[in-house]
């Protein structure tokens, strides 16, 4: 089962459960009015506890399945080293909206000493979250949050406790905490016994972490260094030769472009030099990406179809992305590198479309570029920059003063240094140095500001489909693009599903695996199952889960309904709702061995209405159905339960009398008879204008062979009742 399926198949048991228990009050609080009267106390206080037990028995199951669905979330969180300090300040930082609203304050003691821990950060940090989400929530207003870690001798303990101001002392009973408690063990036993949780002194819930011996010995051996030397990287920019260089065609390409007396097929002769590159332009030109219908075979076509730049930054992309790896090896993750920046380029191409630009290449080219900085860090210090990076997409924690912190140089400053090497012109190396602070370029043309705001976005499009923060993210593109562009809610909407819809295509054309491409609607689904799912109140989350049974019952009782009229359907006659002749033979072959087996008597009457032509004939053939319901009536409402009427054909009628005598049934087809004739029908007839003939038939010592002859029998005796004058029963012998 994949995660999504586990969770869906989660969310259905708690709905079934909650169904359940809301019924089971529901009866409970019935019962109770019921009761009201006087000296009923001890039952009533009975039933008060009930309802207590319930409410409390549906909140622990609440939070089992809270428990196993946040298991499935994490089943695929892989370790890694993790600074416990980093992880608690982070935790606090994030609590910080709830924390100023009830306005508890969180007080914070770090270790002295950072410890690295190689743990499921996310898995402990959301637990840690959750619990002290709890704690706040339950906090009087102006209460002190107290999270103090210790380390001594090989532990680490997480001493959480909780503060009253005016009592100045800790809470002595804090009960919500247990089922906390149970939710963050859980997350412990997956470290195999690495951390405990105990109730601490003072009812304080306290976590130990026990240090491994090869940790405890050498505390401030925090982050491993690799065994490359140490390289500055400034020092490296400085230096061009060690960068990367175009290819010599791509490098003619760019120089070609930008003159302007350069004719599309000077262009069109160099590029084919590299006809691996032409080959690949080709392709691209001639995918869905772009739509074109006709075969485009030849560069020239393509220049005269896309326009010459257009041409001329496919190459580029092609050939900066000749340049790096795109395969990821033991210390760097460049498929996922490559993937985020293809995401955020076909973001920036949509954003263009979308702003009515005629060449969307460009943005394209820059959304892909603009991190190309980041592969320098990566083919330095891979371990350290694919650290780097995964707290940027865990956490968004910025990028940039990571970089800058451990480099003194970011990514964007060296992507610009990289673009400059290579002579891009100036839109593609100014959106690469301002993508992330588009604030910074306000003195530059409004084409190149517009651009860079362009990727700006992309790139956080591409967070929102690949980082863990979605709900956070996508609240950062509402307010940037409507601070950029004034693109309404639909745009966004738009945009977004066209990003996932056409991300796939892109890769195939740029040779770059992407993994599963997720629809829009599944982003969104993921990004409200992320933990702003508990900002919820329980009123809120219980009106969605009424409202999602709701929408299920209806539907089932729909499925059912339908279910239900196609069954009917093969079964019975349209105009008279009686078994049709095929369900007739089927029940009388059942009662017919029924019979045979049990040795019982088994009477069948076969009918047809008198003259029924004439009757259409002068009353016309809507008439005639009405007679034909209403007889079908009379019948049915003339015989026991067990016996069966079936309209036979036309204007034909039988039943199944099982267990019945030939006398009997005698006495049946002679009553209706009657009924029919002393019925005065519909449409202003008169008794005895409509009448009907019966024959009957009855087997009771396995005379018949087959139901078919006891039918015929009947049949018979009928053709002897009209042979007779009509409005009779015969019976036959
Ligand atoms: P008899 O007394 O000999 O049975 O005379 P009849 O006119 O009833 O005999 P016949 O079997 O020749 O005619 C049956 C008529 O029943 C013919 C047809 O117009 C009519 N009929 C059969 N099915 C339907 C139906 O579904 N609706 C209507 N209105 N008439 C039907
Ligand atoms: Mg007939
Ligand atoms: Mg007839």
């Amino acid at each position: 089962m994949n995660n999504k399926v586990k969770m869906d198949y989660f969310s259905a048991i708690k709905n079934e459960l909650k169904a359940h228990f809301s019924l089971l009050l529901q009866d409970v609080k019935i019962l109770k009015d019921k009761m009201s009267g006087a000296g009923r106390e001890e039952e009533l206080v009975h039933l008060d506890r009930m309802i207590k037990i319930n409410n409390s028995l549906f909140q622990k199951l609440d939070k089992l399945l809270e428990i196993y669905t946040l298991d499935t979330r994490f089943s695929n969180v892989t370790r890694r080293k993790v600074s416990i300090n980093k992880l608690l300040s982070d935790v606090s930082r994030e609590l910080m909206r709830y924390v100023e609203e009830k306005k508890v304050k969180i007080k914070l003691g770090l270790l002295q000493k950072d410890i690295y821990l190689n743990l499921y950060e996310e898995a402990i940090k959301n637990t840690l979250f959750w619990v002290l989400l709890n704690i706040i929530k339950h906090a009087v207003p102006s209460s002190d949050l107290i999270i103090i870690v210790n380390e001594e001798d090989k532990i680490v303990k997480i001493k959480i406790s909780y503060l009253r101001k005016e009592r100045d002392k800790t809470i002595s009973n804090y009960r919500s905490l247990e089922f906390e408690n149970l939710i963050l063990e859980r997350y412990l036993k997956i470290e195999e016994g690495f951390y405990t949780i105990k109730s601490g002194d003072n009812g304080a819930c306290e976590l130990i972490v026990n240090l491994p011996l090869k940790m405890s010995k050498d505390l401030d051996k925090s982050i491993p260094q690799t065994g490359k030397k140490i390289v500055d990287i400034k020092e490296i920019i400085k230096d061009e030769k060690e960068l990367p260089s175009l290819s010599v065609v791509a490098a003619k390409v760019v120089s070609m472009a930008t003159s302007d007396d350069v004719s599309a097929s000077q262009i069109a002769e160099t590029i084919k030099k590299d006809p691996a590159l032409t080959a690949k332009i080709l392709k691209v030109v001639n995918s869905s990406f772009y739509g074109f219908r006709k075969q485009i075979t030849t560069l020239s076509q393509a220049i005269a179809i896309l326009g010459l730049s257009a041409v001329r930054t496919l190459s580029l992309c092609i050939s900066v992305l000749d340049r790096f790896p795109k395969k990821s090896d033991d210390s760097f993750n460049y498929q996922s590198f490559w993937e985020r920046s293809l995401a955020s380029a076909v973001a920036s191409k949509i954003i263009a479309g979308k702003l009515g630009e005629k060449e969307t290449e460009e943005a394209f080219l820059a959304g892909l570029m603009q991190n190309i900085g980041g592969l320098i860090f990566a083919k330095y210090y891979p371990e350290e920059y694919a650290k780097i990076l995964e707290e940027h997409y865990t956490l968004g924690t910025p990028i940039r003063e990571m970089e800058k912190r451990k480099w003194g140089i970011d990514h964007a400053e060296i992507g610009n240094v990289l673009s400059t090497k290579w002579s891009l012109p100036e839109i593609l190396t100014k959106s690469i140095r301002y993508h992330h602070s588009p604030e910074e370029a306000k003195d530059e043309s409004e084409k190149i500001r517009r651009t860079i705001n362009i990727v700006h976005l992309g790139d956080i499009i591409a967070s929102i489909i690949y980082d863990v923060n979605k709900k956070s993210n996508l609240t950062l593109l509402r307010e940037k693009v409507s601070q950029y562009f004034q693109f309404s809610e639909e745009d966004i909407d738009e945009i977004m599903n066209k990003v996932s819809s056409e991300l796939e295509e892109a890769a195939q054309n740029f040779e770059i695996s992407v993994s599963e491409t997720k629809s829009y609607a599944e982003i969104l689904q993921e990004a409200n199952l992320e933990l702003g799912k508990i900002n919820l109140t329980y009123e809120q989350m219980n009106r969605e889960l009424q409202k999602a049974i709701a929408k299920a019952e209806k539907l089932a009782e729909e499925l059912q309904k339908a279910n239900k009229k196609l069954k009917e359907q093969a079964i019975t006659d349209g105009l008279t709702e009686l078994y049709n002749h095929r369900f007739f033979f089927d029940l009388l072959e059942k009662e017919f061995s029924k019979s045979q087996r049990h040795k019982l008597p088994l009477s069948c009457i076969m009918m047809d209405i008198d003259f029924f032509k004439v009757f259409n004939d002068t009353y016309g053939h809507k008439q005639g159905d009405i007679v034909l319901k209403e007889v079908a009536r009379i019948l049915s409402e003339s015989v026991r339960d067990g016996d069966i009427v079936a309209r036979y054909g036309g204007e034909e009628f039988s039943v199944i009398l099982p267990k019945t005598e030939k006398e009997s049934a005698r006495i049946v087809a002679e009553r209706i008879r009657r009924k029919i004739e002393e019925t005065a029908f519909p449409g202003g007839l008169e008794k005895g204008q409509v009448t009907i003939s019966l024959g009957t038939s009855t087997m009771l010592n396995d005379e018949y062979d087959t139901p078919g002859e006891l039918v015929e029998a009947a049949d018979k005796a009928l053709y002897k009742a009209k042979e007779n004058g009509r409005n009779r029963v015969e019976s036959f012998d």
